[in-house]
C-alpha cells in the first residue's frame, strides 16, 4: 500500500509494494564540489573523486559495517545488503586496483613536471636554481607555441563516458546501476531561466549543461511534444497530432484529458523510451509522464503513477527518492516525471505575470531538492538528472481576433471536426464544397497580411513534419503568435491569458534544456580538450558568456527534443537497443 495518497501501480505480474517515503536507505556521505572548470581540472578531480568515494566505502564496510547491519537497512532489506557488502568488497579491491592505476596513468600525462620536487643537495641549490629557471623557460615556450601553431599537443586524454547499464557502482553505501532521471516542467520557457528567478537551475547547469533552447515539433502542444519526448519521433509519425484530434479510420476522438483517451494504446505509435529500457531489461518508474501506461506491444513501466492533479511538488520529489532508495533488485534505473504546474499558471495568468514568476521559483526549488537529494545520497557520479519542457508560453492577453464565420460564411456550419487548438484543423461535412471553402481561406490569409496562414497536406511546411498521417485533418488554418482564431459568437472568450501552440520556430515556444550528472562532466571535458589548442580554446568556446550565462556554464546550441530520445537511450547505455526516430543520427556523439 503506498505510504503516500498517489496511486501506485505496478506492472501485471508483478507484486505490488509499498515505500516509506524519505527513507534514506541509500544516503552516503555527502560530497562537496563538482568538476572544475578546466578539462584538466576537470578530469583531475573525477580521478580523484572516485577515489575517495571507494576510500569512504573501504571505512563503511569496515568499521561502519556493524552499524549498517543493526540500522534501518536491517530490517529493510537484509538480504541485498549481505549481498551488496560481499559484492562491493571484491567489486571495489579490483576496482580500486583499476582506478590507481588509472589515475596514476593520468596523472603521468597531466603532471609532467614531478622531477622540479625531486630532492636537491644544498651545495648545488644555485645551479639547481638554475636549471630549474631554464626548464620552466622551456615549458612555458613549449607551451605558448603549442597553444598557438600546433596541433593539441596539450590535449587532456579524452574522458571516456561509462554508461554500462550493468556495472555495479557505489555511492558509499550502497551498490547502484548507472541511473537517469528525466523530468519535464510544462511550459518553462526557455527564457524564463533568464529572468533571475531560477537560481538554482542556473546553479545546476552551471555544474552541468544547459541549451540555449530547445525546439519543440509542431504543434507546439503538451501531448503532441510529451509523446515526441518520448519516442523521439514527429507528430506525423508517433500520431498524436494534437491535445484533441479526429481519426477519420476509427472515427473517433482523441481528447488529451479523457481517460479512454490514455488508456488506449492503440493511439500512441512510436516505442517510449521506457519500453526500449524495459526491453533491455532495465527497471522504469514514470510519475505521471503524459502518455498510455502500456504500448501498442504491451509494455509498461515497472511502476507507474497516473496522472492526477494538484499533487504537491515535495510529493513527487518524495515518490522520485522513494524509488531510488530502493533495494538495487527493485530500484529503477530510469524515472521519468513531469509537473504540469507552471504551464497552468501561465495560461491563467499569462507569462509575464507575478503568478508565473511565483511558480517558477517553486519549479526552482523542486529542481534544487531533486538535485540535492541526489547529492546527499552521493549520487553526482551515478545519476544523470535531465531537465526538459514540452514548449513555452506566449501572452495572449490581448490578440487580435480573426473572425472564422466571417470568412467562411455558410461554411462555417458545415464542419464536422475542428481539432488541435489554437489552430484549427477543418474537416468539412461531405455536403460542403471543400474546395470552395478552402479557396476562401488561402485568399483570406493572403489578405490578412500574415495573421494566420492556411495549410493543406501538399502546402505544409516541411520543417512542421506534419502532413503524413491521416490524423492531420486535411486543411489546417494555424494562426501567428498574437491572433486569435474566433467567431462573433464566442468573441475571442475562450483565449486564455497565455498559450501556446504556434510555430515552433517562434522563440516564445522554446523549451529549455538543463542537465547535470556524470555524463555532462564527460560532455565538458570532451568539447574542451577537442577545441584545439590552449589558445583556440580559450578564444572560440561556443556560447561563451551567452545571455550573462557564467562563463564556465556550456551551453548547448539549440536543438530540437526529437533528440533527446537518443540522449535518454546513450546514458542508459542501450543505445544499440535504440527504435528509429526522427532525431538526427550520432547527434551525440560530438559531444560525448
Ligand atoms: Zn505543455
Amino acid at each position: 500500500m503506498p505510504s503516500n495518497n498517489m496511486s501506485f501501480m505496478q506492472r501485471p505480474g508483478r507484486r505490488w509494494s509499498s515505500f516509506v517515503i524519505g527513507s534514506n536507505d541509500a544516503l552516503g556521505g555527502s560530497r562537496k564540489g563538482d568538476p572544475t572548470s578546466t578539462a584538466i581540472g576537470a578530469y583531475t578531480e573525477r580521478a580523484t573523486s572516485r577515489l575517495g568515494d571507494h576510500r569512504r566505502l573501504h571505512q563503511a564496510t569496515t568499521a561502519g559495517l556493524l552499524d549498517t547491519l543493526s540500522g534501518p537497512h536491517f530490517h529493510q532489506f537484509p538480504s541485498e545488503l549481505a549481498g551488496i557488502l560481499g559484492q562491493q568488497a571484491v567489486h571495489l579491491t579490483m576496482q580500486d586496483q583499476r582506478d590507481h592505476t588509472e589515475f596514476d596513468e593520468e596523472r603521468e600525462g597531466l603532471l609532467s613536471g614531478k622531477e622540479y620536487y625531486d630532492g636537491q643537495d644544498g651545495s648545488d641549490q644555485h645551479d639547481v636554481s638554475r636549471k630549474r629557471v631554464y626548464l620552466l623557460a622551456g615549458i612555458l615556450a613549449f607551451l605558448m607555441l603549442s597553444a598557438v601553431f600546433g596541433p593539441p599537443m596539450l590535449k587532456s586524454p579524452r574522458p571516456r563516458a561509462d554508461f554500462d547499464c550493468h556495472k555495479l557502482r557505489s555511492n558509499g553505501t550502497h551498490t547502484f546501476r548507472k541511473t537517469s532521471l528525466i523530468v519535464s516542467i510544462d511550459g518553462l520557457r526557455a527564457s524564463y531561466l533568464d529572468r533571475g528567478l531560477t537560481p538554482h537551475l542556473l546553479d545546476i547547469s552551471k555544474k552541468g549543461l544547459r541549451a540555449k533552447s530547445m525546439r519543440p515539433i509542431f504543434p507546439t502542444l503538451t501531448f503532441p511534444n510529451h509523446w515526441a519526448l518520448m519516442t523521439g519521433l514527429y507528430a506525423e509519425s508517433h500520431g498524436i497530432v494534437a491535445n484533441n484530434f479526429w481519426d477519420p479510420k476509427s472515427k473517433s476522438e482523441f481528447h488529451y484529458n479523457k481517460v479512454e483517451s490514455c488508456s488506449n494504446s492503440s493511439w500512441w505509435y512510436g516505442e517510449p523510451m521506457w519500453e526500449t529500457a524495459e526491453k533491455a531489461g532495465i527497471i522504469t518508474a514514470n510519475l505521471m509522464w503524459p502518455g498510455p501506461w502500456e504500448t501498442r506491444t504491451g509494455i509498461s513501466p515497472t511502476y507507474f503513477v497516473p496522472w492526477k492533479d494538484k499533487v504537491p511538488l515535495k510529493e513527487k520529489h518524495d515518490q522520485i527518492m522513494t524509488w531510488i532508495d530502493l533495494p538495487l533488485e527493485k530500484r529503477p534505473q530510469f524515472i521519468l516525471a513531469y509537473e504540469p504546474s507552471l504551464d497552468q499558471a501561465g495560461h491563467l495568468t499569462g507569462p509575464n505575470s507575478p503568478l508565473v514568476n511565483r511558480v517558477l521559483g517553486e519549479v526552482d526549488a523542486f529542481a534544487r531538492d531533486l538535485h540535492e537529494s541526489l547529492i546527499a545520497r552521493n549520487l553526482a557520479d551515478i545519476v544523470d538528472i535531465v531537465f526538459v519542457s514540452d514548449h513555452g508560453m506566449t501572452d495572449t492577453s490581448r490578440p487580435e481576433h480573426v473572425y472564422m464565420d466571417d470568412i467562411l460564411g455558410e461554411g462555417y456550419e458545415m464542419m464536422d471536426h475542428v481539432d488541435g487548438w489554437p489552430s484549427m484543423g477543418i474537416r468539412f461535412s461531405s455536403e460542403a464544397n471543400a474546395t470552395y471553402y478552402l479557396d476562401l481561406l488561402q485568399n483570406a490569409a493572403l489578405q490578412s497580411n500574415g495573421k494566420f496562414d492556411v495549410y493543406t497536406h501538399e502546402t505544409m511546411p516541411q520543417r512542421y513534419h506534419f502532413s503524413h498521417n491521416d490524423r492531420i485533418a486535411p486543411i489546417y488554418v494555424v494562426p501567428k503568435v498574437g491572433y486569435v482564431l474566433t467567431d462573433h459568437v464566442e468573441n475571442g472568450a475562450g483565449m486564455s491569458k497565455g498559450n501556446h501552440g504556434y510555430d515552433n520556430d517562434d522563440e516564445s515556444m522554446h523549451a529549455m534544456f538543463v542537465a547535470h550528472g556524470p555524463f555532462s562532466s564527460v560532455v565538458k571535458a570532451v568539447q574542451q580538450s577537442s577545441n584545439g589548442g590552449l589558445m583556440r580554446r580559450f578564444l572560440s568556446r561556443p556560447n561563451k558568456g551567452w545571455h550573462h550565462a557564467s562563463n564556465d556554464t556550456y551551453i548547448l546550441n539549440t536543438f530540437q527534443n526529437v533528440e533527446i530520445y537518443n540522449l535518454m537511450m546513450k546514458l542508459l547505455g542501450i543505445e544499440h537497443r535504440a527504435a528509429p526516430t526522427n532525431g538526427t543520427e550520432g547527434f551525440w556523439d560530438k559531444y560525448f
